[in-house]
């Protein structure tokens, strides 16, 4: 069983706040993969972990204010949006893991590799993946199902998950 897992795909993080036009190649490709996925649901969870941020969230020192709990700015982009039988949770910090109930609705599923997409490779992808890897879970992250702010950045993120994590890239068409 497998986990489709799309981080901060939202308003803010495409198109908002701290856009990143970079995001936009992953769109179709992700799109594509989560209709695959949801034909499949026996094999298929598909997660949606999404910054809902409080005021005063540590991370908004680092920053700013984006993706407020409530605001457009913290939805998921139109061409993403989530249907019946997927899976939202708010997070407010890097991790998915962190304070979000994913570890138990991922057992709840009996799910052992998690499939990491959305933003941003060096960041969110990478600390979640750290969490991932510390609690057992085989870790894939598709090298067209992330984006980072940069070249650079998209280059060492995926590279250090590789090293680091045992985390496999295929392209998504060839994974699902
Ligand atoms: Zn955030």
């Amino acid at each position: 069983m497998q986990a489709l897992v799309v981080i901060d795909m939202l308003n803010d993080f495409v198109t908002g706040v701290i856009a990143n036009p970079r995001s936009e190649r992953i769109i179709p490709p992700l799109a594509a993969a989560l209709g695959r996925a949801r034909a499949r649901r026996d094999d298929w969870l598909v997660v949606y972990a999404n910054d809902a941020h409080l005021p005063r969230d540590f991370e908004l020192a680092v920053w700013g204010e984006h993706a407020m709990a409530g605001s457009t700015g913290a939805a998921i982009i139109p061409q993403l949006a989530a249907l019946p039988g997927d899976f939202i949770l708010p997070k407010r910090t890097y991790s998915c893991f962190y304070d979000t109930g994913l570890e138990p609705l991922l057992r709840q599923f009996g799910v052992d590799t998690v499939v990491l997409t959305g933003q941003h490779s060096n960041m969110c992808v990478r600390h979640t993946a750290a969490d991932a890897f510390f609690r057992g879970y085989q870790i894939v992250v598709p090298e067209d199902g992330v984006e980072a702010f940069s070249d650079e950045d998209q280059a060492s993120g995926l590279a250090y998950l590789r090293q680091v994590y045992k985390a496999e890239t295929p392209k998504l068409e060839d994974l699902l």
